[in-house]
């Protein structure tokens, strides 16, 4: 194997740093993960919230797993955890003035009482047109602007508009509307191959995959420096000479032959000061969509669905009912409950006390739900100022994976072009990633 013995020092390790070490270990690297915080899994991390019964394990963002998520499920197989994952469904709600409506399809949701019949026509109709709207004319105009030309302005703002901003918060209206043309072909593919629309989940979230991937790393030579950020990453020499230093916050110093990146592009901009002008504007041209996410344990369900989309304007993006698929005898007894807030990356909730934003988030819901009188058993809150670019219209290609900088490779969320974040795609793309640099660094391939 061409890259037997080369150094490889991963930055970051949440799952896409996790299966870049794991397959670089496989080809015979030597691999070093350096992780900021204490822990590993990055936004799959979990947190211990105290319930009645004792200390629950849960994500700190709530995860599913889609039946058609083919590269998690073959890594749960591989991992010995297939057999862990509860599939099941649970329907979906839109909750307007105070009133709750199921919206589990877009059928259902389309015969709301509360649209006109204009307005359900015109929607069947735009999502049909979207679908057939080539990429690159999607490209030119925004999510909003196609949605709203299609369906007019009233069934946007009573049915286009809650979804987009439940998928996207506050930056909602920004977004290409590539966005929604691949979101409904995904769908739509799906469906043809014959994926159903369950949810699959996890007790104790992402844990125990993130635990076993550790441990695999670990068992075949690879090492973990946890709690010590990268400051800064230098790259000297060509070629086979090439050697590339990562500075750590605690004063200390790696040397690679190769350095892989899964930060932020706004991160990975300050770390890499020799990348070139234009593919600094690669990693942050786009904003990105953070999020400030509530999470709880309550002794009631504010309803029976895992989606909740609003249409009031509230602070909060939706509610995500996790108990509805994972129920309360997985979670002490409490149900469990996620209150997201997406927003930009440098919205002032990022620096406000948590405890603040969990009473907000909660009265929020209760806004949401006049009738509901639950109590709160446990909670935390949860804030990523960096979750997922947001594609905009005209934008920049993304950074290829191995960059002008010799030795230095990046593969993170600045790369995604969809503005949907999950598993499957970060897994997909490390993947990718790792064959590129297995391409840059073979001395019989001749087409680098
Ligand atoms: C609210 C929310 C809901 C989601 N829901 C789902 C879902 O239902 N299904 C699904 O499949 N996916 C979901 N996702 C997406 C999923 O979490 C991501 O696809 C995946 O975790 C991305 O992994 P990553 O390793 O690329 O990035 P990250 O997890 O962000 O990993 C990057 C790592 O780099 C570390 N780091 C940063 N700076 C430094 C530094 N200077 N030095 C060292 N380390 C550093 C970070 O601490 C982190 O551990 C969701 C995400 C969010 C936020």
């Amino acid at each position: 194997m061409a890259d037997a013995g080369r150094e490889l020092v991963v930055v970051g390790a949440g799952v896409s740093g996790l299966r870049v070490a794991l397959n670089a270990l496989d080809r015979g690297q030597k691999v070093t993960l350096v992780e900021g915080r204490s822990e590993v899994g990055g936004l799959t991390s979990t947190q211990t919230l105290e319930s009645p019964e004792g200390p629950v394990e849960v994500d700190r963002f709530y995860h599913v797993i889609m039946e058609s998520d083919a590269t998690v499920r073959a890594l749960l197989d591989d991992l010995g955890l297939g057999g862990r994952v509860i599939f099941t469904s649970a329907p979906a709600e839109l909750v307007s003035d105070g009133q709750q409506y199921p919206a589990s399809s877009i059928v259902q949701m389309a015969m709301l009482p509360a649209l006109k019949l204009a307005d359900r026509l015109r929607i069947g109709f735009s999502g049909a047109a979207s679908l057939a709207l080539p990429l690159r004319l999607a490209d030119t105009m925004t999510s909003a602007s196609l949605l709203r030309r299609l369906a007019g302005k009233s069934a946007y703002k009573n049915f286009w508009g809650p979804i987009l901003r439940a998928k996207l918060g506050t930056q909602a209206d920004q977004v290409s509307a590539t966005l929604i043309v691949s979101t409904f072909r995904r769908l739509i593919q799906a469906r043809l191959k014959g994926a159903g629309d369950r949810f699959g989940v996890l007790p104790r979230g992402y844990a125990p995959i993130v635990s076993a991937m550790r441990a695999r790393v670990e068992a075949r030579g690879g090492e973990f420096r946890t709690g010590t950020a990268v400051t800064n990453v230098r790259s000297e020499g060509t070629g086979e000479a090439t050697t590339v230093t990562v500075t750590l916050e605690d004063g200390s110093e790696l040397t690679a032959d190769q350095v892989v990146l899964t930060t932020p592009g706004p991160v990975t901009t300050k770390l890499v000061p020799q990348l070139t002008p234009r593919e600094r504007a690669q990693l942050t041209s786009s904003p990105y969509l953070g999020v400030v996410c509530g999470v709880y344990l309550l002794d009631t369900p504010p309803n029976d669905s895992y989606i909740t989309y609003l249409t009031d304007d509230v602070g909060l993006t939706g509610v995500i009912g996790m108990h509805a698929l994972l129920g309360p005898r997985y979670t002490g007894g409490g149900y469990l409950v996620y209150l997201p807030h997406y927003c930009a990356s440098d919205d002032p909730w990022f620096d406000e006390d948590d405890d603040v934003l969990a009473d907000r988030l909660f009265a929020a819901m209760q806004e949401c739900f006049p009738h509901y009188t639950g109590r709160v058993l446990a909670r935390a809150v949860n804030k990523a100022r960096y979750v997922v670019p947001l594609p905009l219209p005209k934008a920049d290609p993304p950074l290829p994976f191995v960059t002008s900088v010799p030795g230095v490779v990046v593969v993170s969320t600045a790369q995604n072009r969809t503005g949907t974040l999950n598993v499957e795609g970060s897994l997909s793309m490390a993947d990718e990633a790792s064959a590129a640099m297995a391409g840059a660094h073979d001395p019989s391939n001749t087409n680098k």
